[in-house]
């Protein structure tokens, strides 16, 4: 059934618009003379409001709350078979499931909360306490006695404990009572149940084929030009139903994206928030891409899924499946265009502090200064974040000769590319900003003419045998 979004002003019906694609058949609903270019313009809206209530349609309401509330209390006879109804905010900052909580309305408000990136306001007792909404299971569980929900739930939240016959990871990992002698029974199959479904006893009929396995691609875009991006991945970015990323970077991609695709942009700095959102949409069965530049498992966005996936193993996840598409670095691409910089042995240290301490940044540098490798430092320098880079040019003159080749890369695979050849001991802050990677040559890094006058940089994969 097709699901009624409301608007009561230009501002509402712009709001839906931009929610509507990820809810299939809606329609969005315009009071006349305040919205324009909606599906459906009407004139009353209690009228409006209160037949699409009593002909079951879900409704969203881009209003106040307390509007709904009154306009639709003269209809409200059966909660059982209320459709859902829900309050957003015209802003997007608030979504409030109102009505049929049986009916969808909570799983609703979380799709609308995770689209959004906010918490959906949930108060259905026994989702909050239980952590499992026993009445609207997950996609592939149908619940096959619903007549009997209402029993069993006010059972439980009077005290009772349940034993679970089969496996269903959404009910173990809830906050159900679960015990081997509880009083009620939950049983889950794919035959027909041991006991005939009861007050006591809930059958789920689990369906395999019909679980929702949401995708979830981790994707590096590579540097910046397209012919640098790998196929694999512009295929997923092609195939996608939503995009997660940093703004700069979706902007970056914007021509291969279609237009039924949803972009859900964000600062740079909510990497969590971020991963968060990707996985809540994922569960969902969305198909969706994460957005790095370069690669997506160097100082990215793979790091961040996994770190969230770990740290809240939170059961709606474990349909997902999971993949990281690799891309190019900006250090590969920055030493391509200078020869073979890294050619040896080199490593990659990231001057950011702001998920470690200095002090390890500093030991790093030095040891990897004493041990000779080629170095490869992202994040150099940001607008807050300047000294880190002069003192680690003091770290690495105290082991590595001034003369050592050193490579700015800027805006590498972009219009605004620039690339300069230096040495350690000329490396200057002012030569650096938030979009360069800086390659600094081993001891062995040589430099060779080449006939426009730039050098090439190289690195022989020999070191001498002492
Ligand atoms: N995942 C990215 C790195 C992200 S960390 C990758 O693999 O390339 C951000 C840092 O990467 C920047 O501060 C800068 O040091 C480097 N960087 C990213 N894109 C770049 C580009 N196009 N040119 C030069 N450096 C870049």
């Amino acid at each position: 059934m097709s699901v009624a979004i409301i608007a009561l002003n230009q501002t509402g019906a712009d709001f839906a618009r931009t929610v509507m694609p990820s809810i299939p058949d809606s329609l969005l609903y315009g009071l006349e003379g305040r919205t324009e270019d909606v599906d459906i313009p009407f004139q009353d809206f209690g009228e409006t409001l209160r037949q699409l209530f009593q002909a079951g349609t879900p409704i969203i309401g881009v209003c106040a709350a307390g509007i709904l509330i009154r306009t639709l209390a003269s209809v409200l006879t059966n909660k059982w078979q209320e459709p859902p109804v829900l309050a957003i905010a015209e802003d997007g900052s608030a979504v409030v499931p109102l009505l049929g909580g049986l009916q969808g309305a909570n799983d609703l408000a979380r799709h609308l909360a995770a689209l959004l990136n906010i918490e959906p306001a949930i108060t259905t007792p026994g989702e909050l306490r239980f952590r499992a909404a026993l009445l609207s299971p997950p996609a592939g569980y149908t619940l096959v006695n619903p007549e009997d929900a209402k029993t069993f739930l006010s059972n439980l939240l009077a005290g009772e404990s349940v034993k679970l016959i089969g496996t269903a990871p959404w009910l173990q990992q809830s906050q159900l009572p679960l015990t081997e002698t509880g009083s009620l029974t939950i049983e889950v199959t794919e035959q027909d149940p041991t006991t005939s479904p009861s007050p006591e006893h809930l059958v789920y009929r689990f369906h395999p084929q019909a679980a929702k396995t949401g995708h979830l691609a981790i994707v590096g875009t590579g540097p910046g030009a397209m012919e640098w991006m790998s196929p694999e991945v512009q295929r997923v970015l092609r195939s996608a139903t939503d995009w997660v990323g940093y703004k700069t970077y979706l902007k970056l991609v914007e021509p291969l994206r279609p237009s039924h695709t949803i972009c859900h942009r964000s600062d740079n700095r909510v990497e969590r928030d971020r991963a968060h959102l990707a996985l809540n949409l994922a569960a969902q069965g969305r198909s969706v891409a994460v957005i790095s530049s370069g690669d997506p498992g160097i100082f990215a966005m793979a790091a961040a899924v996994f770190e969230i996936l770990e740290q809240e193993a939170n059961p709606a996840w474990e349909q997902i499946s999971i993949q990281v598409c690799p891309g190019i670095s900006a250090m590969q691409a920055a030493a391509a265009q200078v020869g073979a910089p890294l050619g040896h042995d080199f490593c990659v240290i990231s001057l950011s502090d702001i998920l470690k301490p200095w002090s390890v940044i500093a030991q790093r540098l030095t040891a990897a200064a004493q041990a000779d490798f080629a170095i490869a430092i992202y994040n150099p320098v940001s607008k807050q974040r300047t000294w880190q880079l002069q003192q680690a040019k003091d770290l690495l003159l105290q082991w590595r000769a001034p003369e050592t080749p050193l490579i700015l890369a800027q805006s590498v695979g972009r219009s605004a590319q620039a690339i300069i050849v230096k040495t350690l001991a000329q490396l200057s802050v002012e030569d650096t900003d938030m979009r360069t990677v800086i390659l600094i040559g081993s001891s062995q890094t040589r430099t060779l003419a080449r006939q426009d006058g730039t050098p090439w940089v190289y690195t022989p994969r020999s070191y001498p045998f002492s």
